[in-house]
């Protein structure tokens, strides 16, 4: 089955809409956990949890980070997780009833997502946390939160809206990106979405191998293992075909080397998983084992 498209994967859709036809395959990993757990650390804050208690509930692996977030600037008394809707033909919004899990029931024209917070002022500011990873740009969150800004104008009835991403560093300080959108930015946001809508329609009409590009937008694409390019890096380097290095090929070069860091990363989740569940394996002379961290270790013995 396809990706939806979201308002989290309109990043994604704009470069790639082959991303939200091909088959795609839900997955974790430690970064997506890690991700998790913040976001639910950050929401109990926001809810106006105490600190401690909130600490408390975040799976251990994720403590010590929270426990270093910098919660000064973090807003309280807004409404966290709220689930929306646009729908591109009608060009309105409306709430979404969701069961917790992020699980809606958008109609064949409406594009869902749910906001991290939204503080509901007379200008309303929505809000959206990321956790880094070493090249993360806040920018590419832009169509997102551009989204729910959109759907919360619809819905509040609201001229112009703030929006703010808060990106948590691995040493806990948050670097925050605002920026406004008035009546106009916010007519754009409706135009792109309904420019993606339709691009993603044609691309799952379409029959045949897709026309899509390795890039950044692939970071969290659910749909690489049937990706055309993504099969394509993995073989080249597989077969020891290294790409050279020049200024016109470094982009291309560098998008095969995620490609496959993707791939091995794959193999490596799936490993741990099967270890967590059977304990160590002895594979010939070799041991495979989880060590006191949690991290893979291969012995010989
Ligand atoms: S992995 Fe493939 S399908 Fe997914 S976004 Fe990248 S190019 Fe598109």
């Amino acid at each position: 089955m396809a990706a939806p498209l979201t308002a989290s994967a309109l990043p994604r859709a704009l470069a790639c809409p082959a991303s939200c036809a091909l088959p795609a395959v839900s997955s974790t990993s430690d970064e997506a956990e890690r991700g998790t757990q913040v976001h639910a650390f950050m929401q109990a804050i926001a809810d106006g949890t105490p600190v401690d208690e909130a600490l408390a509930a975040v799976a251990e692996a994720t403590r010590a980070l929270c426990a270093k977030i910098n919660l000064a600037h973090v807003p309280r008394g807004g409404e966290t997780e709220v689930a929306m809707a646009w729908d591109v033909d009608a060009r309105r919004a409306r709430r979404l009833e969701v069961d917790g899990h992020r699980q809606y029931e958008p109609t064949a024209t409406e594009i869902p997502g749910t906001a991290d917070l939204v503080l509901w002022l007379d200008r309303p500011v929505v809000i959206d946390w990321k956790t880094t990873s070493h090249d993360f740009d806040a920018r590419s969150a832009v169509p997102q939160l551009e989204h729910y800004a959109l759907c919360v104008a619809n819905i509040a009835w609201a001229d112009e809206v703030e929006c703010a991403v808060g990106v948590i560093a691995d040493d806990g300080a948050v670097e925050w990106s605002r920026w406004r959108m008035d009546a106009a930015a916010l007519d754009r946001a409706a135009d792109r979405a309904r420019r993606v809508w339709e691009r993603v329609q044609s691309a799952r009409a379409h029959q045949g191998e897709h026309d899509v590009t390795l890039g950044n937008h692939c970071r969290y694409c659910p749909s690489w293992r049937a990706c055309p390019a993504h099969v394509r890096a993995v073989r080249q380097l597989a077969a020891g075909e290294v790409p050279a290095i020049t200024a016109e090929s470094i982009g291309a070069a560098y998008s095969v080397a995620r490609a496959v860091e993707k791939s091995a990363e794959a193999v490596r989740e799936g490993i741990k998983r099967f270890v967590s569940e059977h304990g160590p394996v002895k594979t010939g002379n070799q041991l495979v084992s989880l060590n006191k961290r949690g991290a893979l270790s291969l012995r010989t013995l």
